[in-house]
């Protein structure tokens, strides 16, 4: 029996719960993950000329050039990945990208987290540290014993720059700038999967059934081929 591979892209805006949804994918799917992120940051932890090259970009906190992003996402999936079914995630950024990985696979599906900015805003408004030890709460999921202050030490917690409002407000504009035209990019290929919700908890059971109506659809056809 032939048996085809399952090639997905995830995406979502940050803090979206892309993450959570991408471990229950892999999970609960025999799926290999490859972040471009991770990627681009494991080449600079070994000093590649690619890994130098990026930084430059990525600690101004701008796109890593479309080249060099691209060749070294396909090559991690034609070397390491082949063969397996993966799930894709940071990558395709650009519709440049999109379509240099058109040219080397065929995607099964991309799926897209859409979650209101508001859900988001306030869930990361939520997040105190104790700068010391790293220590994370969060005032309605996980809040300290006392409010404010750190379990372990009493210390004060403090919120991370990044987790303040106006901070998330001005990523969730970027990633929206950027991410639009590659949304419609796979919209009007008809690959684009949209799931809507609040919570990971309530968009996971919808993700998994899609992924596995998918795979079925994929095995009939695959066995009516035969
Ligand atoms: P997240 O909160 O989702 O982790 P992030 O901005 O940290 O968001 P990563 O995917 O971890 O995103 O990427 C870190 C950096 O690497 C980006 O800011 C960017 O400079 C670079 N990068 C990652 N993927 C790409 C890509 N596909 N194209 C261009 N640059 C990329
Ligand atoms: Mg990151």
């Amino acid at each position: 029996m032939i048996s085809r591979l399952f090639r997905a892209v995830i995406m979502g805006p940050p803090g979206s719960g892309k993450g959570t949804i991408s471990s229950r994918i892999l999970r609960d799917f025999a799926f290999k993950h490859l972040s471009s992120g991770d990627l681009l940051r494991a080449q600079i932890r070994d000093g590649t000329i690619a890994g130098v090259q990026a930084s430059h970009y990525i600690e101004r906190g701008e796109l890593v050039p479309d080249d060099l992003v691209v060749q070294l996402v396909l090559a991690e999936l034609r070397s390491h990945l082949k063969g397996d079914n993966w799930l894709l995630d940071g990558f395709p950024r650009t519709v440049p990208q999109a379509q240099a990985l058109k040219e080397s696979f065929s995607l099964s599906c991309v799926l897209n987290l859409n979650v209101p900015d508001e859900v988001i805003i306030d869930r990361i408004k939520g997040r105190w540290v104790h700068a010391e030890s790293g220590r994370t709460y969060h005032t309605e999921f996980n809040p300290p014993k006392v409010p404010g202050f750190d379990d372990v030490t009493g210390e004060p917690l403090v919120q991370r720059h990044d987790d303040k409002p106006e901070t998330v407000r001005a990523r969730l504009n970027s990633y929206k700038n950027q991410s639009t035209p590659v949304l419609e990019y796979y919209r009007k290929t008809g690959l684009l999967q949209e799931f809507t919700g609040r919570e990971s908890n309530e968009i996971w059971p919808r993700v998994r059934a899609y992924l596995s109506s998918l795979i079925d659809v994929q095995r009939e056809q695959d066995v009516d081929r035969v």
